[in-house]
């Protein structure tokens, strides 16, 4: 059975242009090895917040916040998600998702409930399996950006920046790959340390990304670069 791991009640930057509160469900088949979550990864997990409690506060802030995140974890590993989508629906709000892109099929299945979605892009192709911790996940998300692709639904397409992992070479890259499929939006993410965070990279490192020398050819495939 599905869980939700937990709830933030309000973000003004998981939603573009939606003020709304973000759910994280339990469980992820990934293993990435800059996982700020990684309580979130076991399927099932610890009891975490009961669903009836989380409709309960949305209903009472249908005139609040304009949307729902389903964040994770990773919130397509159940078909549950259908049925809860159906109901944050019900309640009037915009649903955004945010995915590793690794069940294309359920992607597809839930898209029609879909108004936005953030498709994580871990690394160019053949770094997929030292980025997540799995084999064979980047043919998984090709296919889930190929049915973004085919969809009139809103993306963004995003790499969180791990130096120890990731060099500019690899986001200039992944964004010639993306620009080549006819992404029209990508987001360069900061790499942030967290406390248990046992080795963690140099400040120079992480911003070695961001210098204006790595970001320019990226710039000229995307003008409109999102940095964060
Ligand atoms: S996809 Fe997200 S939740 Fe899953 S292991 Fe990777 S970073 Fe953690």
């Amino acid at each position: 059975m599905q869980q939700a791991a937990g709830l933030v009640p309000f973000t003004s930057i998981d939603f573009p242009g939606c003020l709304a509160a973000v759910i994280f469900f339990q469980g992820c088949p990934l293993r990435c090895p800059f996982c700020h979550n990684p309580e979130l990864q076991p399927f099932p997990g610890p009891a975490g917040q009961p669903w009836d409690e989380i409709m309960d506060f949305l209903k009472a802030r249908t005139k609040r916040l304009d949307g729902v995140v389903f964040s994770g974890g990773e919130p397509l590993m159940s078909d549950e998600i259908i049925e809860k989508a159906r109901e944050v629906k019900g309640l009037g709000f915009k649903l955004a998702i945010h995915t590793s892109g690794v069940y294309p099929e359920r992607l597809r299945e839930l898209l029609p409930l879909i108004d936005w979605v953030g498709l994580d892009i871990k690394a160019p192709w053949e770094k997929y399996e030292e980025l997540t911790g799995r084999p064979n996940m980047a043919e998984q998300v090709q296919k889930s950006l190929q049915v973004l692709l085919e969809s009139k639904v809103d993306f963004e397409a995003r790499t969180t920046c791990d130096p120890r992992h990731l060099t500019p070479a690899d986001t200039l890259k992944i964004a010639e790959i993306l620009n080549g499929v006819g992404v029209k939006t990508y987001a360069l993410q900061k790499y942030r340390t967290f406390d248990t965070d046992k080795n963690p990279p140099s400040v120079v490192d992480i911003e070695s990304f961001f210098t204006p020398e790595a970001l320019a050819p990226i710039q000229k495939l995307y003008p409109n670069l999102i940095c964060r």
